[in-house]
């Protein structure tokens, strides 16, 4: 784990304006610029809406800040006759290092199935950019006792073709369904069982290289006040915030983590 840098990755789904954005951002600097407090122990995302990109690209280039961002999503194709469809070419040019694929919203909203994550995930790696794979059960699945094999079998499919090379490189995140955006966190010893069988996974795939380098994320409810019990846990690496990842003060505490 130790090998590992810590990942604070904060999703801010539909919200925020072009504006809006560079003020959070602003303010993120500023808070992690805090010499009260130690925030050099975690690499921190922000992942805004498609719009907001160019104005946190010209932010964070121009003060350099020790904030990298991504986007949200990336279409399966290249160019062409795709309407609305954002490609990995383009977001590699705005200077994104990351990008959200199969976030359960996607997968529920846009019925996008793991072949459709796993195109994703080729397309953001090909352009230089990271996958943060995202995989997790609903509510039914976790009481039925099957959110493991479910979990695994969402990774198999969404990493299919990968070299054991790129998959150390990539970044999955579990995120059950039940505790996105409900308030409901798992408890740390949900989160350390789905995220290290999520490694072992890796590990009887592509080996202990991939296995030891790959950080696998846990997101769902995540706040400042519950992600120091979540960070102790050896197969997390870092966490996806949602909700939190909008409010300076909670994002802040959740990138110091302790
Ligand atoms: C998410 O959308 O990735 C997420 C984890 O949301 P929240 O933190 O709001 O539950």
């Amino acid at each position: 784990k130790n090998a590992r840098t810590p990942l604070m990755a904060g999703n801010w789904k539909m919200n925020l304006n072009h504006q809006e954005a560079l003020v959070l951002v602003q303010k993120l600097a500023v808070t992690l610029a805090d010499k009260k407090h130690d925030y050099s122990k975690a690499e921190v995302v922000v992942l805004p809406p498609f719009t907001d990109l160019r104005s946190v690209q010209t932010l964070v280039d121009g003060d350099r800040l020790q904030i990298r961002y991504g986007a949200q999503d990336v279409s399966t194709h290249d160019s062409g006759a795709y309407t609305g469809e954002i490609s990995a070419a383009m977001l590699a040019k705005l200077g994104c290092s990351y990008v959200v694929v199969g976030h359960s919203e996607r997968r529920e909203y846009h019925a996008e199935t793991d072949a459709v994550v796993n195109a994703k995930a080729h397309k953001a790696l090909a352009a230089g950019m990271v996958p943060i794979v995202c995989v997790g059960e609903g509510l039914g699945v976790r009481q039925a006792g099957e959110h493991v094999p479910h979990c695994l079998a969402q990774v198999d499919g969404s990493l299919e073709g990968f070299t054991a090379e790129q998959v150390a490189g990539l970044v999955v995140a579990y995120e059950p369904v039940w505790a996105i955006g409900t308030g409901e966190v798992a408890t740390p010893e949900d989160a350390q069982e789905v995220c290290a069988a999520i490694r072992a996974r890796i590990r009887e795939v592509h080996g202990d290289g991939a296995a030891d380098a790959v950080r696998v994320l846990y997101g769902g409810s995540v706040k400042a006040g519950n992600v120091g019990g979540i960070m102790v846990q050896p197969d997390v690496d870092g966490c996806l915030v949602g909700g939190a990842s909008l409010q300076v003060d909670e994002f802040g505490g959740i990138c110091r983590y302790y």
